[in-house]
């Protein structure tokens, strides 16, 4: 393991350590002291990221990643979820091209995790990876091809027409359904 995950195992331990469990946030898991340790995490990772886009691929694949799993409607992201096979092994190897992430577990050859996965705070990319055969491949290059996601067939080809068409049809989907759930939340 990296200097850097020792370093992080640290100081999560020191924060548990002089946090009590009653002061917790419930929306954190045991892993994570703070909202403010982890947004700062955050912060960091990405700024990590940045820096090295001159020079990294990863950089721009993420970034590719991460504006696709939060601008395009459902109906678009998960296109390509028919297609897609395989099962994560949880290697860990995603969460740790270029740094190793600070909200990553591992416990183990393949038995690692993310400690904000099933949070509210798991960060959309990581949730919708991968998103499509590019998405995938841009990955792969990073690992030697050891991640156990791959794809059979691809949906049709979409004209710029026809995106437009789907993206919009998404988003009204969407909105409705939020207000569905608003109404439901209110009791109407
Ligand atoms: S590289 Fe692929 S198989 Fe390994 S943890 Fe990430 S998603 Fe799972
Ligand atoms: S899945 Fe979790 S540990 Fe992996 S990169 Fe995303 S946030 Fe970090």
């Amino acid at each position: 393991m990296t200097q850097e995950k020792q370093q992080g195992g640290r100081v999560l331990h020191v924060f548990n350590n002089i946090i009590s469990q009653g002061t917790k946030d419930p929306d954190l898991p045991p892993e994570v002291p703070s909202r403010r340790w982890m947004y700062w995490q955050m912060t960091r990772a990405v700024a990590k990221k940045v820096v090295r886009a001159p020079f990294s691929l990863h950089t721009w694949a993420a970034l590719r990643r991460q504006l696709l799993a939060n601008i395009l409607p459902d109906n678009l992201v998960y296109r390509y979820k028919a297609y897609q096979h395989g099962e994560c092994n949880r290697c860990g190897l995603c969460c740790k091209i270029q740094f190793q992430c600070p909200f990553f577990v591992d416990e183990g050859p393949y038995n690692t995790r993310c400690s904000i996965y099933t949070t509210p705070h798991a960060p959309s990319a990581c949730l919708k990876f991968p998103l499509d055969p590019m998405d995938l491949k841009l990955l792969q290059r990073e690992i030697g091809n050891a991640c156990t996601f791959y794809y059979e067939g691809a949906p049709q080809k979409l004209s710029i027409l026809d995106f437009a068409k789907l993206y919009a049809q998404g988003v009204r989907q969407q909105l409705a359904k939020r207000k569905l759930k608003e109404a439901a939340d209110s009791g109407d």
